[in-house]
């Protein structure tokens, strides 16, 4: 875990949660995830990178926002996908 979050970890000061305990670009096509993520910059909650169709990641890249929290029950974290940065909050 780094010792110093990146900017982006930074400035996230109020953790968006999901608001629905799916992903929304999966349930369109009828496939199957694993974990959920919610953007921190628009609230959209999509699947990890353990899921076959990687939808948070895709997400951070095709919009630029960097930083997802996990949506898993119990799990209080942060990560940044520019920086690769992780921080538990
Ligand atoms: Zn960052
Ligand atoms: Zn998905
Ligand atoms: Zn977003």
């Amino acid at each position: 875990m780094s010792e110093s979050p990146c900017a982006h970890l930074a400035a996230t000061t109020s953790v968006r949660q999901a608001k629905r305990r799916e992903c929304a670009e999966c349930v369109k096509m009828g496939a199957q995830w694993v974990h959920l993520r919610t953007c921190q910059q628009c609230g959209a909650t999509l699947c990890c990178d353990s899921s076959p169709n990687q939808h948070a990641s895709k997400h951070a890249r095709a919009t630029g926002h960097p930083v997802v929290a996990s949506s898993e029950p119990g799990e209080r974290w942060l990560y940044c996908y520019p920086d690769d940065g992780f921080a538990e909050y």
